[in-house]
């Protein structure tokens, strides 16, 4: 009888959105089941750390570690998970490159709790309450995680043999991931599992961009009729597709909206400078012309950065320690 390779599937700080992808494998996951066992997934099915505590070192073939690190449980999962796996996957955009839950790392964690906790416009919360790390409750000592002061990659808190991106990652490269898995046919350790070329390359509008683009203005989508047919860029709409990792296909400019840039910068680029970089090739402004013609982009770190900031030049605002 030959045995099934074990996979464990892990959630850390995410929205959910790459266990959905596995469910949105459809038929093929039942393919997927038949040729894996599954020991760990405590999203979708009751196992417990124990189980994996159990293990011998390795004896899992790999690990699907989505999310990023935001607490001291996610930290320690992954380290587990990492001793007991011969490969582990960082799966989708927050695992890869802090994903949107980093972009709390423009600010701190007493900022967080203040505005989650006392300030919010929906919270009640007239005694002051918010969470520690220890308390005492009828004579009980209350534990919970710690909560860092920044959100990391899965790569900055342990060693991790492949990278899949996305927001979330599709069923097709997932699936894909398996079975090159299955079939020993990985590319060498640190790869991620995507074309090494950027979006623009494969997006069906890239032959209406002009030879020489420029334009006056950017502008967010919301506020024009966007030409189906046409570069949203070149329309002067914030379009990450320049510098974006392509693999996806496209399906946000299929439904005429712009790239939002989760499928992560090639070449480990700094994404948000090289955005910002490509736009002042393309505008038509000079000296203070250019902040007039991105004005309309009020977010510009969470346009820019939306999912690398974790992995960028701006990081964090503060180390963990660093109040
Ligand atoms: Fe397509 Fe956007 Fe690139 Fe234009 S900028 S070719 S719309 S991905």
């Amino acid at each position: 009888m030959t045995t099934k390779p074990k996979v464990a599937l892990y959630w850390c700080s995410s929205c959910g959105g790459c266990e959905e992808t596995v469910v949105d494998l459809d038929e093929a996951v039942l393919d997927v089941v038949a040729a894996i066992d599954i020991v760990f997934w405590p999203c979708a099915m009751d196992f417990k750390y124990a189980d994996v505590e159990k293990l011998r070192d390795n004896e899992l073939a790999v690990s699907f570690i989505n999310g990023a690190i935001r607490t001291s449980e996610q930290e320690h999962v992954a380290k587990l998970l990492r001793r007991k796996s011969a490969a582990v996957i960082a799966f989708g955009s927050c695992a890869c490159m802090g994903g949107i839950p980093a972009l709390a790392n423009l600010t701190g964690k007493n900022e967080i709790f203040r505005t989650s906790y006392l300030h919010s416009p929906t919270v009640v919360n007239k005694e002051g309450t918010v969470p520690v790390e220890t308390s005492v409750n009828a004579g009980f000592t209350l534990t919970l995680p710690r909560f860092f002061e920044t959100v990391r990659t899965v790569s900055q808190v342990i060693d991790v043999d492949y990278f899949l991106p996305g927001c979330p990652p599709t069923p097709t490269l997932l699936a894909a991931a398996v079975n090159a898995l299955l079939q020993g046919k990985l590319p060498p350790k640190g790869s991620v599992l995507l074309p090494e070329k950027v979006l623009c390359s494969s997006c069906d509008r890239n032959a209406t961009k002009p030879d020489t683009m420029c334009v006056d203005e950017i502008k967010r989508i919301n506020r024009v009729a966007a030409d189906p047919a046409k570069c949203l860029l070149a329309q002067g709409i914030l379009c990450m597709g320049p510098v974006t990792r392509d693999g996806c296909g496209f399906p946000c400019v299929k439904g005429n909206m712009a790239c939002t840039g989760c499928f992560g910068p090639v070449d480990n680029a700094d994404q948000g400078a090289r955005m910002i970089s490509a736009l002042g090739g393309i505008i038509d402004a000079e000296d203070d012309g250019f902040k007039k013609a991105v004005a309309d982009v009020i977010d510009p770190a969470g346009s820019f950065y939306r999912y690398s900031l974790s992995t960028s030049l701006l990081g964090a605002k503060r180390e963990d320690g660093a109040l």
